[in-house]
């Protein structure tokens, strides 16, 4: 684990189960330099001794006339390279409620009727709720 990278639980269903698992980010705040970055990790591979599923993206804010946060988060040029069939960006809301949060990913609308969230919403939910972001 490198520094600043923090792991938060996520649940996801697997063959039919709810289960918790681990999932990792880091959040590069923007700089004069550059946007904000955000580093999820999910899926780890115990055999492999790494994760399955890596995502890089850069962090927008957006306006929203909702009552919460809307952030556009775009997918590094590298994981759109290597991944090229997914959307390029997705666009999240975190609201007042973990229940109002919002994304338009495919993950979220599956998970959505299961009760609990994406990773997007829930990494940036984190960052919210920590006042990170
Ligand atoms: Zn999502």
């Amino acid at each position: 684990m490198n520094a600043g990278a923090e792991i938060i639980p996520i649940s996801r269903v697997k063959d039919g189960e709810r289960i918790v698992e681990d999932m990792e980010i880091e959040f590069a705040p923007e700089t004069l330099g550059g946007p904000a970055v955000l580093l999820i990790c999910c899926r780890w591979l115990k055999r492999a001794m790494r994760w399955g599923d890596v995502g890089i993206y850069e962090v927008t804010r957006k306006h929203t006339d909702w009552n919460g946060r809307a952030y556009s988060l775009s997918r590094s040029a590298d994981s759109v390279d290597a991944d090229p069939q997914h959307v390029t960006h997705y666009a999240v809301f975190i609201g007042t409620e973990p229940a109002d949060d919002v994304c338009d990913c495919r993950g979220h609308h599956g998970c959505e009727k299961r009760g609990h969230p994406c990773k997007h919403t829930r990494a940036l939910r984190h960052l919210v709720e920590g006042q990170r972001i």
